[in-house]
């Protein structure tokens, strides 16, 4: 883990928040490569969720919302942590993560634990009273909730049918930490896939979104020994659940969760159609009948997401009896797919590159690098898990032919510059 927090700050994935001010308790920023990377999970469960369904739509709502929400859907009361300050160091811990009954830091004397509410708040308008009181959402989840009608009214929707979301949440965690594993700002991908009120179908679904979103890690990469599904206990399940199963990752710090499954019932809506007197039901034109209709939620985070695949990526081996640290990322969600190296720097082999790269970029995010060894060049692609590398030499410039190098093989193939953004394409892969 040191090894790749270290690799993710020496090339621009991961930085320290605010770093020049010391840093700000466990927040990150994503450098140049990072947010390639990021952006490339997020269209990957994007396409699967989205793109490539007819029963899913999608949706982008406010960070920012009606402070009723957050009564209605339970986070005012609900949304707590069991907290301890220490009377000596006023240091705060989560009690279920505390080996003994002092204060870890001083071994000072703990209070009694009371409830902290995780959610961040700030006020709306000049006005700082109660009565302006907002909250940065926990989860994006709600967001689709109070647009149900909106979307019923304006999609044609029949159920079962899905609402994805892509965005920031936040909490105030008490214990943040391991990197980019918990933070107190982070990126959610949900999505509230409705279904008729009746266990059997929830049943079925649940096993389908279930083995779905197991499989989606596998597809983009992650080794399935390093995966596994865990069933959360009755008491440990979140207010809004009535059955979750989480998707853990071996981390190198334990098993931790990557996304969880949750069979949400009818809880959001009709808290909803409570709180704000409004029908939140949805007319079965088949059965003839009138329902609030059932959930089932996948939910995953985009930075532990993010950090799983770079774990499970980095690997270190000896290419032509030199060490490498290789980035075996999918190249799906390389942040860069492809690097164009000339071989000598020689101003005919330098002008052709540069043509060549102005040729790749409008369809690919294209490195361009003529420093240092050849080797040396490949090495710093592969630390970054670039997965191809196109290298212009002498024979090029006779031929118009290049040579493309594999990331993980090494092996290289010669082939014509006109046949690259057609073989480029077939192995990213994207539709696969
Ligand atoms: P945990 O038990 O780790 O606090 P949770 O069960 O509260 O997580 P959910 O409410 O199910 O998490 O949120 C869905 C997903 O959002 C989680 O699987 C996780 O990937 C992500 N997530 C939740 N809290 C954080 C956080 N503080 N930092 C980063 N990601 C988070």
């Amino acid at each position: 883990m040191e090894k790749l927090v270290a690799l993710c700050k020496r090339r621009g994935i991961v930085f320290p928040s605010s770093e020049i001010y010391g840093g700000l308790g466990s927040t990150w920023d994503y450098g140049p490569l990072g947010v390639e990377l990021k952006r490339n999970i997020k269209e990957a469960w994007w396409r699967e969720m989205v793109q490539r369904r007819s029963d899913i739509v999608g949706l982008d709502a406010a960070i920012l919302m009606h402070p009723r929400t957050w009564e209605a859907s339970g986070h005012l009361q609900n949304f707590t942590d069991p907290l301890v300050d220490c009377k000596s160091c006023k240091h705060r811990f989560r009690p279920d993560q505390l080996d003994g009954k002092r204060c870890p830091e001083c071994g000072g004397e703990l209070t009694e634990p009371r409830r902290f509410n995780l959610m961040f708040k700030t006020f709306i308008g000049p006005v700082e009273d109660s009565s302006h009181t907002i909250y940065l959402r926990p989860e994006t989840a709600q967001g689709i909730f109070v647009n149900f009608s909106n979307l019923l009214d304006t999609q044609r929707l029949k159920l079962p049918f899905g609402v994805a979301q892509i965005g920031k949440s936040f909490r105030n965690e008490i214990t943040p930490g391991n990197f980019i594993f918990r933070t107190r700002e982070f990126e959610q991908m949900e999505m509230e896939f409705f279904i008729p009120p009746d266990p059997a179908q929830e049943a079925r679904w649940f096993d389908y979104w279930v083995d779905n979103r197991l499989n989606w890690y596998i597809k983009f990469g992650i080794r399935p020994e390093n995966l596994r599904l865990r069933p959360h206990a009755a008491e440990e399940l979140a207010h809004y659940s009535r059955g979750t199963t989480d998707i853990e990752y071996r981390f190198p710090f334990g098993w931790g969760e990557l996304e969880g499954i949750a069979k949400r019932g009818s809880y959001d809506l009709d808290r909803h159609s409570e709180f704000s007197g409004k029908d939140l039901s949805y007319f079965d034109e088949e059965t003839r009948t009138r329902y609030r209709p059932w959930v089932v939620e996948p939910a995953a985070g985009v930075d532990r997401v993010l950090l799983a695949f770079l774990l499970d990526a980095y690997s270190e081996d000896v290419v032509d009896g030199e060490p490498r640290v290789v980035l075996r990322l999918d190249p799906r969600l390389a942040p860069i797919k492809v690097a164009v190296l000339p071989l000598l720097r020689k101003s005919e082999q330098v002008e052709k590159a540069l043509a060549v790269r102005n040729m790749l970029q409008p369809y690919f995010v294209t490195a361009y690098d003529q420093a240092g060894s050849i080797g040396r060049r490949y090495r710093r692609q592969d630390e970054i898990g670039t997965p191809f590398c196109v290298t212009i030499d002498h024979q090029t410039m006779e031929d118009d032919t290049v040579t493309l190098r594999d990331r993980d093989s090494t092996e290289q193939v010669r082939l014509p510059i006109a046949a690259l953004v057609t073989e480029l394409t077939e192995r990213i892969g994207w539709h696969r």
